[in-house]
């Protein structure tokens, strides 16, 4: 099936240098090499044509023509999805001991290697055919009676702790207590137990299940087990279902866009004294700062954010600097209103630089041959928006299946795995795995068993529901 190319609203140019220089009272600036753009650099093989981009904000939302394989009601009185229940409801203690198995193996972001290979063992002992992309994903594949058709379900392996954090689990009473042992022990725990549970009751599934284990979610992995997944399987991928934390309370079905840049301002440097009137990296950054600050009007609805998180520059107090350096994350709900926000910081930075130059002694240091200040944009990292279509079956299914179990639960707008199929037209949702739990991406994460039974009852219908299951 054939989708749309639409071109992104508008693109990060990734490397982009702009030089500045003083001739006599005129200060000149000129735009240099664009070494690349930067979606290319999100998304590598996406955005070369592989398979086609839809917009990622269409107003029908992701997954408009989307059908559920079997209705929830028809489900919960078929035998084997009874048994497979009923394995849920026995074996929740397995499904404790494979989290705290799993949690206990570190993996920091770019270092899931030993949590994968982990993985890769308990998913083949299922009975699954399981390999090992090359970004490091574990797939196992559940073969259905029509393999046209493939419903992903994954969950993230990376988390957000360096190397050397102690992640060994302490249990007090109920509570489990150790750095990422629900975001994402638990959507990891659940994943396995689901697989579990289908294979014990021999449940044969129409459309072609794939439960994997993904790296890089958080921070700079810049969601790119996903991303790899998604341009697999491309057009065959009728649904994915992401496990993220434990929750049972919201359903992610829309995906909040984000961008993240690097801003470098480098100059010729100097001595505080002898160089005086030389243009100075952090004089022209903080007069670009403060002029993005005054002009900047942020939208309520959608609603748009910006961080100016790090900033950097300087050696000593006594030399001008020959660097300046701000990070800067910018949100939306949605994704053109992250590119005008982008725009308008590139062009206040722009005038800093333009302003500072023009205070910039002409006895300094820039001359025509010698630049005064360089700009340079990086970009660290972009996550497409989406949405799912309003009444997707997909939603229904959770619907149900919340109901048939007695839970509420509330839509939401999240920066998830969902948001890359999502963006390219794909029905997908973020469920947690089950329980309660808080602290997330803090030493003091903890997990609550409380409701587990019911979380994973919740993701096997919503599985089964967008599989079908033969009878
Ligand atoms: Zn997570």
């Amino acid at each position: 099936m054939a989708r749309d190319l639409t071109p992104p609203v508008s693109l990060t140019v990734e490397g982009l240098i702009e030089r500045w220089y003083l001739f006599g009272k005129r200060v000149l600036r000129i735009a240099a090499t664009a070494a690349s753009i930067g979606m290319i650099f999100a998304m590598p093989k996406i955005a070369s044509g592989k398979y086609q981009i839809v917009p990622s904000n269409s107003p029908q939302g992701a997954g408009a023509t989307f059908q559920a394989g079997a209705s929830v009601t028809d489900l919960v009185v078929d035998d084997r999805v009874k048994s497979a229940l009923d394995w849920l409801t026995k074996n929740t203690a397995w499904i404790t001991n494979e989290q705290i198995e799993i949690t206990e193996i570190p993996a920091p972001p770019f270092k899931e290697m030993e949590r994968a290979a982990y993985l890769k063992k308990a998913l083949a002992a299922l009975g699954l055919r399981v390999r090992t992309d090359e970004v490091g994903n574990v797939i196992g594949e559940l073969s259905g009676t029509s393999d046209k058709e493939i419903i992903l379900i994954t969950a993230h392996m990376d988390t957000v702790f360096p190397e050397g954090t102690d992640v060994r689990v302490r249990r007090e009473r109920d509570l489990l207590y150790a750095p990422g042992i629900s975001d994402n022990g638990a959507g990891l725990a659940a994943l396995l137990g689901v697989a579990r549970a289908m294979q014990e009751s021999k449940i044969r599934n129409r459309r072609t299940v794939i439960f994997a284990a993904d790296v890089g979610e958080e921070g700079e992995g810049n969601l790119r087990g996903i991303r790899k997944l998604v341009e697999q399987y491309g057009t065959k991928l009728s649904a994915v279902i992401a496990l993220d934390g434990a929750s049972t309370e919201y359903v992610v079905t829309q995906a909040l866009a984000s961008r993240r840049i690097e801003i470098a301002l480098t100059g010729p440097g100097g001595h505080s004294w002898s160089d005086f009137g030389a243009p100075n990296p952090i004089d022209a950054m903080a007069r670009g700062i403060s002029r993005f600050l005054k002009t900047i009007e942020l939208p309520g609805s959608p609603r748009t954010t910006f961080n100016i998180g790090e900033i950097e520059g300087g050696g000593s107090v006594n030399s001008i600097p020959s660097r300046a350096a701000i990070k800067v994350d910018i949100r939306s709900e949605q994704e053109r209103d992250i590119s005008r926000v982008e725009s308008a910081l590139r062009d206040a930075i722009r005038a800093g630089v333009q302003e500072e130059m023009a205070a910039s002694n002409t006895s300094g240091m820039a001359t025509a041959d010698r630049p005064g200040i360089e700009m340079q944009l990086r970009l660290l990292g972009a996550r497409p928006g989406g949405d799912l279509a309003a009444g997707s079956p997909l939603l229904q299914s959770v619907m149900d299946a919340d109901r048939f179990l007695g839970n509420r639960s509330r839509t939401e707008r999240s920066s998830t795995d969902a948001n890359v199929p999502m963006s390219e037209g794909i029905p997908a949702i973020s469920i947690g795995g089950g329980g309660n739990a808080s602290g997330a991406h803090t030493l003091g994460e903890w997990y609550d068993r409380a409701g587990r039974e019911m979380g994973l009852k919740r993701v096997l219908l919503t599985l089964l529901s967008a599989a079908g299951v033969e009878k």
